[in-house]
């Protein structure tokens, strides 16, 4: 099998019946490149920004996010790279910001929120990307966007710092793809509104799926509602992407859910066009897809919507796929 896997690290994703589909790494610092490049991932489907504010006692400047972002950018190519910006906040604390402690972290003040309240955070962060945007091939994406006018809000400024620095002198890339993770019901259900303003979206499932079961993804006495294959969480997935190609935007996947071997054969089925997933489930998850036709899984995909339980559907998966 390991074998069968380190022949396929240097091909594109194909399906049985030829379709292409992107197989995508999720990172968290620079370090991570090496397994990134070692596992032939297609590009980055979502660089964690957050941990370069972790690791430290104080913000990070714009320099040293400049560094960061642009040895990611160079080591790619012209193979795309999406950051996420700051997702702080819920699980996530920085020591350094003392923002009141909140009944609920999760439901609180987090991510976009408080990057379109503190606006000289964001602002560093956004110069910093946009000026190594001209290293590679850089898209953007927001965290928990709940609405379009944070949506919006969160564009608008990203415009209006490129703007800054092309005064300044500096060069940015004029092809930058901005997109918005989708984590939060509302985003999912009003997909077909947002997909007018957006150039893509990425479903974070590990976020979307808390919120759409109501249960804290951290707390194990709940964890049974953590339900990747519940037929409520696919109805989600498949609006987006079909509100997404309704529109012409590509929609990915950068959840824990991308890399699943039952959920693959129902995302392929529903039209997804990328996986981001940790670098070591790249090579398994591409020999899988090799396998499965995706004309076949559409069939799959349809049949799972109407199941009525998650064990309905992993059921209906174990029953059509020949997994080894
Ligand atoms: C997600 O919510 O699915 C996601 C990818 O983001 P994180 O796990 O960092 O919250
Ligand atoms: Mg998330």
């Amino acid at each position: 099998q390991k074998q069968e896997w380190a022949q396929l690290k240097d091909t594109t994703t194909k399906t049985r019946d030829n379709v292409h589909v992107e197989l995508a790494a999720n990172i968290g610092t620079p370090n991570d490149l090496k397994g990134v490049l070692e596992n032939g991932a297609e590009g980055i489907g979502l660089y964690r920004t957050e941990f370069l504010y972790m690791d430290r006692t104080e913000l990070p400047t714009e320099e040293q996010q400049y560094d960061a972002y642009k040895k990611v950018l160079a080591s790619m190519g012209n193979k795309p790279v999406v950051v996420r910006t700051l997702d702080i906040g819920g699980d996530k604390e920085l020591p350094y910001l003392d923002f009141p402690k909140e009944m609920n972290p999760f439901l609180g003040y987090r991510a976009i929120r408080l990057c379109l309240k503190e606006k000289s955070i964001f602002e560093t962060q956004l110069r910093a990307l946009l000026r190594a945007s001209t290293e590679g091939n850089l898209k953007i994406m927001f965290p928990m966007i709940a609405t379009i006018d944070e949506f919006i809000e969160a564009r608008d400024y990203l415009l209006s710092v490129k703007d800054k620095l092309f005064e300044e002198g500096y060069a940015v890339s004029e092809d930058i793809e901005i997109g918005m993770m989708v984590e939060i019901p509302s985003a999912a259900l009003l997909a077909d509104k947002f997909a007018d303003v957006v150039d893509f979206f990425s479903i974070g499932t590990n976020d979307l799926i808390q919120y759409t079961f109501a249960a804290d993804r951290m707390n194990e006495h709940v964890s049974y509602l953590y339900q990747p294959y519940n037929p409520s969480l696919l109805r989600l997935i498949d609006m987006v992407i079909q509100a997404a190609h309704a529109k012409g935007k590509w929609v990915g996947m950068c959840g824990e859910m991308a890399g699943d071997e039952i959920a693959v054969p129902i995302l392929l089925g529903l039209g997804l066009d990328e996986f981001s997933m940790s670098s070591t489930s790249i090579l398994p998850t591409r020999a899988l897809l090799s396998k499965l036709s995706k004309e076949e899984m559409k069939q799959l995909g349809s049949e799972a919507l109407k199941c009525r339980s998650a064990n309905e559907v992993e059921q209906l998966v174990k029953a059509t796929v020949k997994f080894k």
